[in-house]
Formats: C-alpha cells, structure tokens, sequence
C-alpha cells in the first residue's frame, strides 16, 4: 500500500461516518432542528467571534450535508416548505455587532459589505439558491457603541428597513442588552417594551415575534416577557429564545415549548460537535417530506406529534 493511499484510509476512518447529501434520508418531521446564535462576525476568531471566512465554510457545511435556510417565524408558524430530503436551519445573530451587517459606499451608492454576515449570506445564496434566505437579527437599539443597531448611526433606518424589505427578521433582545433576571416587572417590561418602540421608529410598521434573552436569563416572571405593556407600547412574542441548550425539538412534536427555545452557539467545537452528532445519528434529524400539508414521521411515533386540526400526519413504513 503506498504511503499516500494510507493516508487517504486513514483520514476517510477518521471522518466516518461520510456526509449524508439532501435528498438520501427518510423523511422524520418530529426530528430535531438547529437554531444557530452568532454573535460577532469580524477578525480574530475568538470566543464570541466568527471570521467572515468561517462563516463562509459554516453555510458550505451546512450546505453539503442537506442542510435548507428556514426563517425562524415560519419554523414558528409550523411553515416548513423544503424539498424531500433535506432538513431545516436557523440562523440567529445577537446582539447587532457592526460585522453582522455594514454598509460600505461605492461609486457614491451604498452596498452590503460582502464581509459581513448580510454580504456573506446572500453572496452564498446568489451561488446556491437552493440554499434559502433567512435569518434573525436579535437587535440592541440603545446598547453603547459599537452594539447599538450596527454602529453605522445615520444608517440606522436604512438598514433596518432593508432586513424587513429583503424578508430578514429582526427580534428583541431588550433595550441595551439588560439581564432580566435582575430586574422587578415594571424594569423588564420597560426594557421589552421600549425596546420596540425605538426598532419601530426605523421599520413603523414591523411587528417583532421572538425575544432572544440577554445571556439566556430569564425574569422572574416569564408571562413578563410573552406579552404586556408599558405605558402606550404593547408586545406580544410567539417565542422566547435561550443562549444554548442544543437541537431544538420539531416545532410538530409534543415537547416543543416556544418560550423556552434551545439554540447552538456557533463557535466551532459547537458547531463541530452538532454537525458531527447528526452525521452519527441522522435519525434524529429533521428531514422533510416535501410535501407542506403532511407530516411525515417515523412508524410507530404519531403519539408523538402535538395535533391540531391543521396537521395531516403519515407514519413512515
Ligand atoms: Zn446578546
């Protein structure tokens, strides 16, 4: 054996078991789905950091192993309308660092910097369309700078206007980044709630459906962060979304809980980790069916699935 096709052995026993393509798997709408959380995307990699260059190779992972963009608020709505074969991801980023999303000015007009996570993403899509659209901006509207709505001050409405108009979604994560679990009721409201209103000044008539919490603290009260007020300004969240805690559960099944949504930080070893776990375990993945107006699941599971009148659902053979 030459030296070389050794090697070849060795890395390919290495990196079992082999990539799983779209389209290969059966399809299991009650398996699990991942709710990616970037933070910074900027140079050097570092703990709450990812270079625009890995997060160039995340969405080409992603991608290779089946892997379809699905935008949060319709992972919510149980909206899960992806080719046979492939399995739902979801891209969150908080916290509204200037690398997630700048603009850089060109022959005197703006342009989406193509090393930001905005420029990165849609360049990805211009190459595989296939790949989807989506992705969740949990904002700071009066965090310091450089965290307060991108820190590119007068474009601030500009670029809020272009994440709702491009079909982005753009959620809570309070006023200025505030630990809700240190905070009585009328605080944690008045950070919700003006938090809002100050997004809404930029996109008047955006309606904002999840609140990612700062550092995954929960309030005393969590009905305090679903819906309320304070003074004029009204809220209402369909999800509340966590710092960590893994693969979320299908949004079909029993166990899913919409206030309390796990997510996976996306830092390499995490990433590895996840990739790695559902290559080994591809049963646990979601895969879809196809086919929106049925819910495909594995023998012996229908129990399994939260009903509503809605819900269509087919065990697999
Ligand atoms: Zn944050």
């Amino acid at each position: 054996m030459t030296r070389s096709l050794r090697a070849c052995l060795l890395a390919c026993a290495l990196t079992w078991p082999a990539v799983v393509a779209a389209g290969e798997l059966p399809p299991n709408e009650l398996g699990r789905v991942m709710i990616l959380e970037y933070h910074k995307i900027d140079q050097p990699e570092e703990r709450w950091t990812r270079t625009p260059d890995n997060f160039r190779r995340d969405l080409e992972r992603l991608w290779e192993r089946g892997y379809r963009l699905v935008a949060l608020n319709a992972f919510l709505d149980r909206k899960i309308a992806l080719p046979r074969g492939t399995t739902p991801v979801i891209l969150t980023f908080d916290d509204s660092s200037p690398g997630q999303f700048k603009l850089i000015e060109k022959n005197g007009e703006w342009i989406v910097d193509p090393d930001c996570a905005v420029g990165i993403l849609e360049a990805f899509e211009r190459r595989h369309p296939e790949f989807g659209h989506a992705a969740t901006f949990f904002v700071l509207p009066g965090a310091d700078p450089p965290n307060r709505l991108f820190n590119q001050k007068e474009l601030a409405t500009r670029k809020l206007q272009y994440l709702a108009s491009r079909g982005y979604e753009i959620g809570n994560h309070t006023l200025w980044h505030a630990n809700l679990a240190k905070y009585p009721e009328r605080v944690v409201r008045q950070q919700i709630a003006t938090a809002q209103e100050w997004i809404q000044r930029h996109v008047p008539s955006y309606r904002i459906r999840t609140l990612a919490l700062p550092m995954g603290s929960y309030p005393t009260d969590l009905r305090w962060t679903i819906e309320g007020a304070d003074g004029q300004n009204s809220y209402r969240h369909d999800a509340i979304l966590m710092v960590a805690g893994g693969a979320a559960p299908s949004p079909f099944a029993r166990t899913f809980d919409p206030y309390h949504l796990p997510r996976i930080q996306a830092v390499e070893s995490e990433l590895a980790r996840w990739l790695s776990y559902f290559d080994r375990n591809p049963q646990e993945r979601y895969v879809s069916d196809g086919n929106p107006a049925l819910i495909t699941v594995p023998k012996g599971s229908g129990d399994k699935v939260r009903r509503s009148d809605a819900v269509k659902v087919a065990e697999r053979p």
